[in-house]
């Protein structure tokens, strides 16, 4: 074993204590995470604010802190869609990531039901939060989840017919816009369109990755 101070020794046992205490009396909040596992995911934010910042000054992560973990840890690149990301976590629309936001928006990346995976990716796609993904939103994601393609195929004929596709699978009360009720009766049915305007979930492999690392290892931190 390193030698260590009793000071540093004292200190993160204190902060130990601290976590512990904090996850006891905030893990009600997520019944898809026990103690233990919400310990992890506080010592993760910590760490992640310990890394950007060089120091605890801060409390919750900014846009870009947040963003680069989605990136790094969860393989979600693409930028409007980070930017979405970021702003269905960030319920109290104050620019920043707090600790339970962290946690709740983790909660349904990681062990969300469908149902909470179709209410996210919903907001994920209503850019102007008005509760109906429309077509120019439609287009708009669409040009994107398909940007790696050469651009000339995506003339606007094209654009014109995958909306129309789309509207043919999902607008089920014909009204040329998706409502929540429309997504979420399509998603049911056909489970893969969840993520019919572009990627914002980590697929199982990853998820399995980062709860390997986070739960198993920073356990025994
Ligand atoms: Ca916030
Ligand atoms: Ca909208
Ligand atoms: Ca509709």
């Amino acid at each position: 074993m390193p030698p260590e101070s009793p000071g540093m020794l004292e200190m993160s046992r204190t902060e130990r204590k601290d976590i512990k205490r904090l996850a006891d009396s905030i893990s009600e909040q997520f019944k898809h995470f026990d103690k233990s596992e919400v310990e992890s995911l506080i010592r993760l934010f910590n760490i992640i604010l310990a890394e950007q910042r060089g120091s605890h000054a801060e409390t919750k992560l900014d846009r870009l802190d947040f963003q680069h973990v989605m990136q790094k840890s969860f393989g979600i690149t693409e930028e409007t869609i980070l930017e979405r990301v970021f702003h269905v976590f960030d319920k109290d629309n104050d620019g920043q990531i707090s600790l339970t936001e962290w946690i709740a928006g983790l909660s349904v990346l990681l062990r969300g039901t469908l149902e909470e995976k179709i209410k996210y990716c919903f907001n994920i796609y209503d850019l102007n939060e008005d509760e109906y993904i429309g077509q120019g939103e439609m287009i708009f994601f669409l040009k994107n989840s398909l940007n790696v393609e050469p651009k000339e195929q995506l003339t606007d004929e094209g654009i014109k017919d995958l909306v129309e596709i789309t509207l043919k699978k999902m607008d089920h009360d014909h009204d040329g816009t998706l409502s929540f009720i429309d997504f979420e009766k399509t998603v049911l049915e056909e489970h893969l369109l969840l993520e019919a305007f572009g990627t914002c979930l980590p697929d199982a492999k990853t998820i399995l990755a980062f709860e390997k690392r986070v739960f198993q290892v920073l356990m025994d931190r």
